[in-house]
């Protein structure tokens, strides 16, 4: 009994260190809008710097194999992702991936490829860089925001919706390019916890754009990925990033005035909720040398709850949209840090979206 315990315990500590790090790009190009594009002399950089550090760059659909499987997954791996389809990945892709023999995802919204809209890339296009090592899957239907409601409708027929658009999605996608990898990226980075019910029953995978490395314990439901655009991705920050280690965190709780909340998904004029974070048993990270900061305020004060548990809450005004909490933590290997994300969304006046 003793002797499995001791080979139980062994396990989660290798598991633990195992960290992967998924790249997340948009646009490849010095014409397109500054917030979600890369010049492609800096994703040269990018991919270069990944050569040199000698990372693994793997499918996405086989890291989320390991982890679907329960099998450790190899440490200093990285996975290269697109979103939307843009024709400026194509050339991108040609110089940097393709020379060096590494795999990449393309994420698409089917309808947008469908039509033919300008910027986007074709179906043939999609089906030659699947020629050239790239997977293809699911980026919604048509790239609407998946987890708001319509004005009246009930939880059951939004959650019907989704489904019926994220399965309308994969078997196109699949009848053009025979490609069904059960990965969605989320427009937006958007989820709610009720998707991820939706998710699990179908079998899927889902990134977000969340950063934050994948460990043994991230959450199949919503990956976190480094997106990398505007503001993010210099030479620097793309030299921290691609080398963090994934924070082994067991559970996220989120409070406000001492309520659990349901969801992260908060109500226009909410506060920042309070964040209660607890990791692994034996995680080797002292939570006193946790750093949290929150969207547009920088850092912020992190209090220990125990010996493995912090808890941080934003001092400031919470914004509408998108807005997270980034932690992070020194570790024992030279310039690489433990990183983890908590996403928080604040609805507009109207319980709108905003983009
Ligand atoms: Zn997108």
């Amino acid at each position: 009994m003793l002797r499995l315990l001791m080979i139980i315990t062994g396990l989660l500590l290798s598991t633990a260190a195992k960290s992967a790090v998924i790249l997340q790009y948009h646009h490849v190009s010095d014409d397109t809008p500054a917030s979600t594009s890369i010049s492609p002399d800096l994703f040269a950089q990018h991919m270069a710097y990944v050569e040199e550090l000698g990372y693994q760059v793997v499918p996405l659909s086989e890291l989320v194999a390991n982890l679907r499987n329960g099998e450790a997954i190899p440490d200093d791996v990285v996975a290269i992702t697109f979103d939307d389809g843009y024709s400026d990945n194509m050339a991108a892709i040609k110089a940097e991936i393709v020379p060096r023999g590494w795999p990449f995802t393309i994420f698409v919204p089917p309808l947008l490829i469908d039509q033919r809209i300008r910027g986007y890339m074709s179906w043939n296009e999609l089906n030659e860089l699947k020629t050239l090592g790239g997977e293809l899957s699911n980026h919604s239907w048509e790239h609407n925001h998946l987890a708001a409601k319509l004005p009246g409708e009930s939880d059951e027929a939004w959650l019907a919706r989704f489904r019926e658009d994220l399965l309308k999605a994969e078997a196109r996608i699949e009848a053009m390019t025979g490609e069904s990898h059960r990965i969605l990226a989320y427009p937006y980075g958007e989820f709610s916890p009720e998707m991820l019910e939706v998710l699990a029953e179908e079998g899927f995978a889902a990134v977000g754009q969340q950063s934050g490395a994948v460990g043994a314990l991230s959450d199949l439901g919503h990956l976190p990925r480094f997106p990398f655009g505007g503001p993010y991705g210099t030479v620097e920050d793309f030299h921290t990033k691609v080398r963090t280690l994934a924070m082994p965190v067991e559970s996220v709780v989120l409070t406000s005035a001492d309520e659990t909340l349901v969801s992260h998904i908060l109500d226009y004029g909410s506060p920042w909720p309070q964040a209660h974070i607890t990791l692994q048993d034996d995680s080797g990270i002292r939570v006193t040398g946790i750093n949290c900061f929150a969207s547009g305020l920088g850092a912020q004060t992190v209090v220990a709850e125990g010996e493995n548990s912090f808890s941080v809450v934003a001092d400031g005004a919470l914004q509408k949209g998108r807005s997270r909490y980034n932690c992070t933590a020194g570790s024992n290997q030279r310039h690489r840090f433990y990183w983890f994300s908590v996403p928080v969304v604040q609805l507009d006046q109207d319980g709108n979206w905003v983009d």
